[in-house]
């Protein structure tokens, strides 16, 4: 932390793992070419950017490198497909004063002042700060006025350790497009004392839309309370991706930088190649984002989403649009999808249920398998993976390709300029179905004890060393065809005494002999 790619620094080792290790920045003693004088002072202390010091096309780079790193360890998709592949990471022009929401928590500094700002890293000590570069310019208006406001009237801050005191956080949302504003205080109590002020005073605030509170007493890492009360205004604002309107509520998911989030939609779009007659999925659909952008060029859509309010905002946006072709359902994806699948094919019979392409946009542990497997079976043209982790998306496109699909597009779309996530975008082609057939007759045919005889030892060693320059022994060679389900000579396998433990063949091994395999035909190449 703290330093940046290319630095040479004095740092204090913290913990030292065996591959690995932490250590604390002491001093620069080089500053890498890419370093950069960061817009905020507090950058090291504050938990909120990462990588705030490194030069933005850098940043650019890093993330570029990131998601072709996981696809290439985790996917196992060869180097040179991916520099093929992959389109440049998309930026911003101006990466600061993006998101459109931000949470503030408050606190008591030394002297009893109420004080707000963002959390020190891995910690709830709150540095003060009204003026965070990556939020708008009027949170600090308003973040000034309520510690003012609390000042005035003596109202204290929430102590996380004491359970005592009244403000927790302040939401704060802005519309980019609207330029409408929402402030909900999220409180640990009934009422604020003399809310009419504080009102009073964040309406003279040109944009502002709605005010409310949200109550919440529990002694807990979940800012929000489980539900909202409207002081003033509307329970919501309103703003725009593209031509679509969204109305969001203090409590709604939302994507936190509008103007990246509509070149990621675009591009989601743009590998879905609707033409007007396709029906698509767009699973975990939240409130409705993806689905009501491709239901603009698409036939009919249907959205999934496990969280019951996000389907209802999602349903209502669709109707405020005048869009008629979305449906939604509640659920779990992977029960939602399977299950459709089963019931079309009972109600159906000789049919199975269609779909020309589908979106997945998951949580950051990815899909389940079994999602993925009805994915294939449904056998869309297209499946665009929308994700906000490389590793899993890595380990969910694997997957994929070797079920009858080909990663053929993917981009990286910075979402989070100077934080070190990255979301990216991949359209993945169902393969052709002469080529689908071979392999499945590959695979009949594939007799194990004649797979066995095809390649000798030495063969299969010759091969590895040729190709990878690594040198594998014949333990490692049969640990690989055990693990592939080729019948292995009892020798190399069975340890010498019950309890001996034998050396484990390395992943990067694993992967040259599991190479060698293919070649020689032994197992299937996917
Ligand atoms: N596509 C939306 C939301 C993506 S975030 C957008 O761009 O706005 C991921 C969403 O998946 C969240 O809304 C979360 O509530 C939902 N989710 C999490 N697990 C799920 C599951 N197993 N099935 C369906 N939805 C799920």
């Amino acid at each position: 932390k703290d330093a940046v790619i290319g630095d040479v620094v004095k740092a204090k080792l913290m913990k030292a793992k065996k591959n690995y290790g932490y250590a604390r920045l002491m001093d620069i003693i080089e500053p890498s070419a890419d370093r950069v004088i960061p817009k905020c002072r507090f950058v090291r202390k504050c938990g909120g950017c990462q990588i705030q010091e490194l030069a933005y096309e850098k940043q650019l780079e890093f993330k570029e490198k990131k998601v072709k790193g996981n696809l290439e360890r985790i996917g196992g998709f060869a180097p040179e497909l991916l520099e093929r592949i992959m389109e440049p990471a998309v930026g911003m022009e101006v990466p600061f004063y993006y998101r459109n929401k931000a949470q503030f928590p408050f606190g008591m500094d030394k002297d009893g002042n109420p004080i707000t700002g963002f959390y020190a890293g891995r910690t709830h000590d709150i540095i003060a700060n009204t003026d965070c570069a990556l939020g708008v310019p009027v949170n600090k208006r308003i973040l000034e006025l309520i510690l003012a406001f609390m000042k005035e009237y003596g109202i204290a801050a929430y102590d996380e350790k004491t359970g005592h005191g009244l403000i927790r956080h302040a939401l704060i949302r802005y519309g980019f497009v609207t330029k409408e504003i929402m402030v909900c205080l999220v409180i640990n109590g009934k009422t604020i004392p003399h809310n009419e002020v504080l009102i009073k005073e964040l309406r003279k605030i040109p944009g502002m839309t709605s005010v409310s509170v949200s109550v919440n007493r529990k002694n807990t890492n979940v800012i929000m309370g489980d539900s909202y009360e409207v002081l003033w205004g509307q329970g919501f604002i309103t703003d725009y991706i593209g031509s679509i309107k969204y109305q969001i509520s203090p409590l709604s998911f939302y994507q936190v930088n509008p103007a990246q989030t509509e070149k990621l939609y675009g591009l989601a779009l743009e590998y879905a190649g609707l033409k007007g007659d396709e029906t698509v999925w767009d699973l975990y659909c939240g409130i409705g984002t993806i689905s009501l952008f491709l239901a603009q060029k698409a036939k009919q859509v249907y959205g999934v989403e496990i969280v019951p309010q996000a389907i209802e905002d999602a349903r209502n946006n669709a109707k405020i649009n005048g869009i008629g072709n979305a449906e939604f359902y509640i659920g779990r994806a992977e029960d939602v999808l399977p299950e459709y699948y089963r019931r079309y094919a009972k109600e159906h019979p000789g049919e199975t249920a269609h779909a020309d392409v589908i979106v997945v946009d998951p949580p950051r542990k990815g899909c389940e398998e079994s999602l993925l497997e009805t994915m294939a079976e449904m056998g869309p043209d297209r499946i665009v993976y929308v994700s906000c982790d490389s590793a899993t998306l890595a380990r969910d496109l694997k997957y994929l390709s070797g079920a009858g699909y080909e990663l053929v597009r993917g981009r990286a779309v910075d979402q989070f300029p100077m934080g070190v996530h990255v979301e990216t975008v991949c359209l993945l082609s169902k393969l052709n179905t002469r080529q689908h057939i071979e392999i499945d007759l590959s695979m009949d045919e594939l007799d194990l004890t004649d797979a066995e005889k095809k390649a000798t030892y030495q063969e299969i060693k010759d091969y590895v060393l040729k190709q990878s320059g690594l040198k594998v022994s014949s333990l490692y060679i049969a640990q690989v065809k055990q693990k592939c389900g080729i019948i292995e000579r009892e020798n190399y396998n069975k340890p010498k005494s019950e309890d001996a433990k034998q050396p484990q063949c390395s992943p990067e091994k694993e992967k040259a002999i599991k190479e060698a395999l293919k070649y020689f035909g032994m197992i299937r190449s996917s």
